[in-house]
C-alpha cells in the first residue's frame, strides 16, 4: 500500500522539512482514502503546519480544476459562482465595506478570481485586477475584465510592486504548495498601508479535530493547512506589519443568511437558517488559537511609513 504513494506519475517525492518554520519534526497526520486516488497529510510538530505529503504531481492537480470543478459534477467540486452570484453579493459586499475601512480606493486584485464576481462588486469602489489559474474560468472573467485579469498565478503575473491597495486570498491559500512565497509576493504586490485579506479555514479549531480524516476540507485540492496561529506568523514572517484575525469571518450574519438562499429549493429550506445561525454564533466563542469552528479571515497590514 504505501508503494503507492510513492507513484511517480501521481506523486511527487514525499517531504521530511516543514515548509513553513523548516522543522524536520513532521508525523504522519491521516490517510484520506474517501478519494480516488487516495492522499496522506502530514502534521510539523512544531508549528502545527497540515499538508498533503507526498503531493500530488502538477499535472494531477491541473486535472482538478477543470469545467467539471465549476459546474459540480467532480467530487470536490467548487459551487459555479455565475449562478450563485446573484446571492454571493450580499456576502461581497458586506466583505468590501470592511476592505473599505483598510484601503479606500487604488488598486484591487482578486487572486483566485474564477468569474470575476468579487472584483465586479469591487469595481464601484476601485480599479479591479484578477490572477485565475483556471483557463476555464479566467477566459469567463477576461470577456468582462479583458487583460486585467491574468490566468496564472502569483508566480507570472505581469503585476508591477508596490501597485495595489488591497489583495484578496479567499479559499486560495490552502490550494498552493509554497504559500509563504505566495504572502511575500503579495506584500511586495501591496502599497505601504496596503492590507491583504486570507480567508482559509483554521485546523486549530474543534471542528476540524473532532471531524479528524472526515473533516471535508480534507479535499485533494487542498495542498495546505493552517492554525490561526501559524498563518498569523507567516504572515509576520513576510513582512506584513500588523495582522487581525476576524473570527469567524468579517461580516455579520445577515449576508451569509442571504446568500444561503441560493441553494433553496422551496420555503422550507428556510430551516436551514437556524443551523447557520448557530454555526455563526458559537463560532464567536474563541481565545487565542483555540476556537469552536474552523472559520478564519485574516488581514494583514503592511506597514505605512
Ligand atoms: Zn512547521
Amino acid at each position: 500500500m504505501s508503494a503507492m504513494f510513492h507513484d511517480p506519475a501521481i506523486y511527487e517525492q514525499p517531504r521530511s522539512v516543514c515548509a513553513l518554520c523548516g522543522s524536520g519534526r513532521i508525523a504522519r497526520l491521516y490517510e484520506i482514502r474517501r478519494y480516488t486516488p487516495p492522499f496522506r497529510v502530514d502534521r510539523c510538530d512544531a508549528c502545527g503546519f497540515i499538508f498533503m505529503n507526498p503531493r500530488f504531481t502538477e499535472t494531477v492537480v491541473h486535472g482538478f480544476y477543470g469545467e467539471d470543478y465549476y459546474r459540480g459534477s467532480a467530487e470536490y467540486a467548487y459551487y459555479d459562482e455565475r449562478e450563485a452570484e446573484r446571492f454571493a453579493l450580499h456576502v461581497w459586499k458586506a466583505r468590501l465595506r470592511v476592505i473599505a475601512r483598510y484601503a479606500n480606493g487604488g488598486n484591487f486584485l482578486d487572486v483566485g478570481a474564477a468569474f470575476g464576481g468579487l472584483i465586479k462588486a469591487a469595481s464601484a469602489l476601485y480599479d479591479v485586477y484578477g490572477i485565475e489559474p483556471s483557463d476555464y474560468s479566467g477566459r469567463e472573467a477576461r470577456k468582462t475584465f479583458g487583460d486585467r485579469v491574468h490566468i496564472g498565478t502569483l508566480d507570472d503575473h505581469p503585476f508591477k510592486s508596490g501597485f495595489f491597495s488591497a489583495i484578496t486570498m479567499i479559499e486560495v491559500i490552502e490550494h498552493l504548495a509554497d504559500p509563504a512565497r505566495a504572502l511575500r509576493e503579495c506584500h511586495r504586490l501591496l502599497r505601504d498601508g496596503g492590507v491583504l485579506v486570507v480567508q482559509t479555514a483554521n485546523m486549530a479549531g474543534i471542528q476540524s479535530r473532532l471531524r479528524g480524516e472526515r473533516y471535508a476540507y480534507f479535499m485533494p485540492g487542498h495542498l495546505s493547512y493552517f492554525t490561526r496561529r501559524n498563518l498569523t506568523d507567516l504572515l509576520l514572517k513576510s513582512g506584513f506589519a500588523r495582522v487581525v484575525a476576524h473570527i469567524p469571518v468579517e461580516f455579520g450574519l445577515l449576508p451569509k443568511l442571504l446568500k444561503s438562499r441560493s441553494s433553496f429549493k422551496s420555503a422550507w429550506d428556510y430551516r436551514r437558517w437556524i443551523r447557520i445561525a448557530w454555526y455563526h454564533l458559537i463560532s464567536k466563542l474563541h481565545l487565542g488559537d483555540f476556537a469552536l469552528t474552523s472559520s478564519m479571515v485574516l488581514y494583514a497590514v503592511k506597514r505605512t511609513k
